[in-house]
Order: C-alpha cells, then structure tokens, then sequence
C-alpha cells in the first residue's frame, strides 16, 4: 500500500492525457497537468520554508488550484489543514493559534485582517489565492519549475488535521495519516465500483472530509474524473449532470434536487451512483428520489475522525434510513454507552468503530482523544445505532442528542421519522429541552410544505404511532431548519433557542 500522492503519481504518468478535474466552463485540468502543477506549488511551499510534518493551513475558495495544495502538501510530506471558508478571523485566530502552521494559504481579500492575525501568531509564510486565480500563489507558482522531488511518506506519518464540523461543540483538529486516507478510498473505489471512466459531479466543499477525501481520494484511486463546482447550485447540478456517472451530496443536494421540475428520470437515466452522507438522508427523501428517477440513492456513514465506517451495497438492497454495512476491514460494534460493554444485535447503543482508518488522535488534545480512543483501537463515535438482524446499521441519533424523558431514553431519529412521513412536512428535527416535571420533554421542530399544517394536526396524526413518553409536546413551524455549510442541522442552537418552552 502506498500514499495518495504516489497513487496519483502513477496515475499521471501511466495516463497523463486522462483527464483530472473538469472546470464547469468545460475546460480540462490533466493528471499530466495537476502534476506538474503540484510540482510547481511543491517548490513554492518549500521555498517559503515548509519542511516535513509542518502544517499548511488554506482557507481559500474552492477551484482547481485549491484542490492542487492538497496534493502539493502531501508531495512534500507537510500536514493539510484545509479551514471551513465560513469560520470568520476570530476563528481563524483559535485554528491557527491551535495549529500553529508554517504557511497559510488565504483570500486575496482578506489580506489586511490575515497578515495582522499572522503576524500575532508568528506565522512565517502567508500566500494569497483567489476565486479567479489571482493572488501570490499561482503568481509563484507559475515561475517554478514544475519538477519537485516527492516525499517517500510512510503510512504512519500525518498527511492532514482535519477540524471535525463542531456541531457539538468546539471543532477538534483529527490527526489523519496517510494510511487512514489511502486504505479508505481504495476500499470505497472498490466498493462503490469506481473505474477510469467515471465523471463525479463535485459540489461539495473542499475543506471537509467528504469533498476533500471521499470525493478526491477515491478519483485519484481510480483515476477518474471529477466536474469541479465552485459550490452548490441546483442549477448547476442539473446542467452538469448529463456530464457526469456519479454525484456525491448532502441530504440537502437530493431534496433541492427534487423541487426541480426538470430533474427528471431521463436526465438521470444514464449514471451509475448517487450517494449521500454527512448527515442522516430522510427515508421520505430517499424514497420520493428512488420514485423520480428509478435510483436508490445509497447512502454511507462516517466521520472526520475515521474516514467512511460503513456503506449501504451496491449490488443488494440501499435502505432507506439505514446507512448500510461496515465496509470491509472495518470493525463495528455497539456498546453501553455507561459500562462500554458490547450489546447484543437489536439492542441501541453507541457506535464503536475500529479499523486501518481510524485516526491517531486529536490534535493537541491528549484526554479528550483517550476518552474516545480505546486502548485496543476503537473509537467512540459518539453516535448511536442498531445493528438489525440481517447486519444493516442505523443511527438513531448523536448520544449528544438522545433525550431522556421521565428516565426513558427517546432517539430523535425515530421520531423524526414518522414525522417526515406525515404528508406535507418537509423535514423535521426532534429535540430535548428541560422540562419542569420530566427533567426533559421533546419538542418537534419541523419546516412544512403544506400552509394548512398545524401543530394540532401533526400531533393528530403521531398519536397512536408512539409511546406517550416519546410524543412531542409542542411542534414549532420554521420556514427552515438551520443548517450549517455541510447541511448539518444545528440541533444545540435549536435547544438554545427552545430552552424555556417547557420550564
Ligand atoms: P463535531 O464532532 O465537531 O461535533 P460533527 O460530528 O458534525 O462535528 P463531522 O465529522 O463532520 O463533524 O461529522 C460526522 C458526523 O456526521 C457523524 O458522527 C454523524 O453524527 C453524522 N453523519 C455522517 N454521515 C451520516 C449519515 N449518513 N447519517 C446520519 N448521520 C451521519
Ligand atoms: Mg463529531
């Protein structure tokens, strides 16, 4: 087994006319290209005093020179640290102060902000890349010479510290080598059938696990192609994707994707796989999705710390709400979440996983990462699930989430569920506020498609389908749920804002 960059490597020079990234002007980026690109980027990055195992922190828009420091940073050996191009300069300051990169890759714009705040923090080297290819970066870079020595990176060394998406609290930075990313997507190319003529329709962003190492990773493993969207644009997407054999997307992709009204079966007859993650895809999406076009959206689990854990088939049956099996090489076990026992099949507990793609640790973080990594390897995810009988996993929500009503434990995804299903609810999400007689009491929060919809009518039609325990007491209408940039409904502010609705 190799690192990515030697993989990709090998791919540029066995098919260096192949094509690597395709722009949405349809213009193509070869491996041949993105090599020699990534060599030029290389000598740059050394040139302004990265060595093995420092860190290149980039918060940048997303384009083809983005993605090219990823693979410049592993062909030098140095750690990447792509940052969310949301998170503001107070932030930033926590990131890189935590970090403590030798280069940051920045917007051109926001030039005068970062060079104070690298200057604070004694960040020696800063270079700017902007949207349209402007900017220090790609200026240097186009005067280097595009041969670069490549760093023989071991597996066990670090390739990337990825920030997990701090949906529960503050974002941690996970320690991922170049194993745990290489082993990952050479099971997911093979599990998911990838060969050189697939085309991934790519709109996700570049800074998260999903984009960056998913997305990326299995492309290069396979040595195809990805149509780079600078972001996420229905619009967009419906244009592209007679281009394209597979797309990879958030649940919101999918349920924006069928308020399309020419997003139709034959526009999609001819790919081959949609896949979704990073937040739990509704059965009532997944269902009204395989109804529209004939394709069972297949939907996988995972996380920043590991990489992907588990995977709907792809020959056999896509569940809707389940995200499938543990890919091969990866062990999954559910425990007590109190004595850390491992359950029988069928019973709820939290889901432990351990596997060639599990990460070394926090960084900087030594108690938090022995609280959550066991010394025999597993890792505590943090969500809970159940294992049914024929294997399938499903998560029934984040052990962060689970509501505790009168000292009976309500998994929101349960809840949710039925309430997706009740006609004219877009999309729900259940949570635990304090509650003055139960200690906490559930509340739905939903976004209806249907104006006549009512509290009272929602509550109608769960009667009957749910223990009185786990019936919400209130229903609130959002005209939407709020999500951060990875289409992560943000549970904790929900609780926040509903916090004295029960007292
Ligand atoms: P933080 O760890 O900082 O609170 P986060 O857990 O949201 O943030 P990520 O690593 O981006 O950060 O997300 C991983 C989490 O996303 C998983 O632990 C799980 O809760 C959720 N997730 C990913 N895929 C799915 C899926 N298919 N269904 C349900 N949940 C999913
Ligand atoms: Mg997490």
């Amino acid at each position: 087994e190799q690192g990515l960059f030697s993989v990709f490597q090998r791919r540029a020079q066995q098919a260096p006319d192949a094509p690597f990234l395709i722009l949405p002007d349809l213009s193509i980026i070869t491996y041949a290209d993105a090599l020699a690109r990534s060599g030029q980027m290389a000598n740059l990055f050394r040139n302004s005093g990265v060595q093995v195992g420092d860190r290149v922190a980039v918060q940048v828009e997303k384009s083809a020179d983005a993605l090219i420091t990823y693979l410049a940073a592993m062909r030098i050996g140095a750690v990447y640290l792509p940052l969310n191009t949301a998170y503001t300069a107070a932030e930033l300051r926590f990131f890189l102060s935590d970090a403590a990169p030798v280069l940051f890759i920045h917007r051109p714009e926001d030039e005068a902000v970062m060079a104070d705040l690298c200057r604070d923090l004694n960040i020696a080297a800063r270079l700017t890349l902007g949207a349209a290819g402007e900017g220090s970066l790609p200026a240097g870079a186009n005067v280097q010479p595009v041969e670069a020595e490549v760093y023989p990176a071991a597996l066990e060394e670090l390739a990337a510290i990825l920030y997990t998406s701090g949906t529960t609290g503050r974002s941690k930075g996970a320690m991922l080598t170049h194993g745990n990313l290489a082993s990952n997507s050479a099971t997911l190319a093979d599990y998911w059938r990838f060969d050189e003529k697939d085309v991934l329709l790519h709109a996700l962003p570049i800074f998260h696990t999903h984009g960056l190492f998913v997305a990326t990773n299995i492309t290069i493993t396979a040595g195809s192609a990805i149509i780079l969207c600078p972001k996420f644009d229905v619009r967009e997407l419906v244009r592209l994707l007679p281009r394209a054999s597979v797309l990879m997307g958030v649940p919101t992709f999918y349920s924006r994707l069928l308020g399309e009204a020419d997003f139709t079966r034959d526009l999609v007859a001819h790919m081959r796989l949609f896949v979704s993650g990073s937040a739990p895809l509704s059965a009532e999406t997944h269902k009204e999705f395989s109804a529209r076009t004939g394709h069972a959206i297949l939907e996988r689990y995972g996380m920043t710390e590991t990489n992907m854990n588990t995977s709907n088939p792809y020959e056999g049956e896509r569940v809707p709400g389940s995200v499938g099996f543990p890919l091969p090489g990866v062990e999954l076990r559910i425990t007590h979440p109190e004595t850390g026992e491992e359950l029988p099949q069928g019973e709820v507990g939290l889901i432990e996983v351990r596997g060639p793609n599990v990460f070394k640790g926090y960084w900087q973080l030594p108690e938090k990462t022995a609280e959550e990594l066991r010394a025999n390897g597993f890792f505590i995810t943090g969500d809970m699930g159940v294992v049914d009988a024929r294997g399938y996993v499903s998560i029934v929500g984040r052990a962060k989430d689970l509501i505790i009503c009168g000292g009976f434990n309500v998994y929101p995804a349960e809840v949710e569920a039925l309430i997706d299903a009740i006609p004219g609810i877009a999309e729900s999400a259940v949570i635990g506020v304090p509650h003055k007689d139960m200690g906490e009491g559930v509340v739905a929060v939903v976004q209806a498609r249907d104006p006549e919809l009512d509290e009272a009518k929602v509550l109608a039609a769960l009667s009957g389908q749910l223990a009185r325990f786990k019936q919400p007491r209130r229903v609130i209408f959002l005209p939407e749920l709020p999500r951060n940039t990875m289409g992560k409904i943000q549970k904790k502010a929900l609780r926040e804002a509903y916090a004295d609705l029960l007292a």
